[in-house]
């Protein structure tokens, strides 16, 4: 099981703030901004580049949330930022697909 199956499971503790029949988002960690939440979907595919055609929907799924807990986190209209770390170069740590949600504080371009 992946980190993240482990908290879908409950077997870890996480704060959730988000889960219905796809997915389940909650707090970083160790955030990098003053709002940082993880969208992961349930299914554990391991990166973007795992993805297949029958994940489209899922995908799909995964940015329309992050859109509504940044609505709920009062960060729509100041902006944030979405992020999907994908293999060694990309950031990946953790190999079950997520979306990181950054909010609360001005992002920087181009990234590190
Ligand atoms: P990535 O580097 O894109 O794979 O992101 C993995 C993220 O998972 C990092 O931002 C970590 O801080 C976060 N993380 C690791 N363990 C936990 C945990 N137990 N609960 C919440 N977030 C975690």
């Amino acid at each position: 099981m992946t980190l993240f199956e482990k908290i879908i499971a409950r077997e870890i503790p996480a704060q959730i703030v988000h889960e219905d029949g796809q997915c389940l988002a909650f707090r970083d960690i160790s955030p990098q901004a003053p709002v940082h939440i993880l969208v992961v979907p349930k299914k554990p595919v391991p990166r973007v580049a795992a993805a297949e055609g029958a994940d489209e929907p899922l995908l799909g799924h995964l940015l329309v949330v992050a859109a509504e807990i940044a609505k709920k986190e009062g960060i729509a209209e100041s902006g944030f930022r979405v992020v999907v770390n994908n293999g060694p170069h990309g950031g990946e740590t953790v190999p079950h697909l997520h979306v990181h949600l950054l909010g609360g504080r001005p992002m920087h371009w181009p990234p590190g």
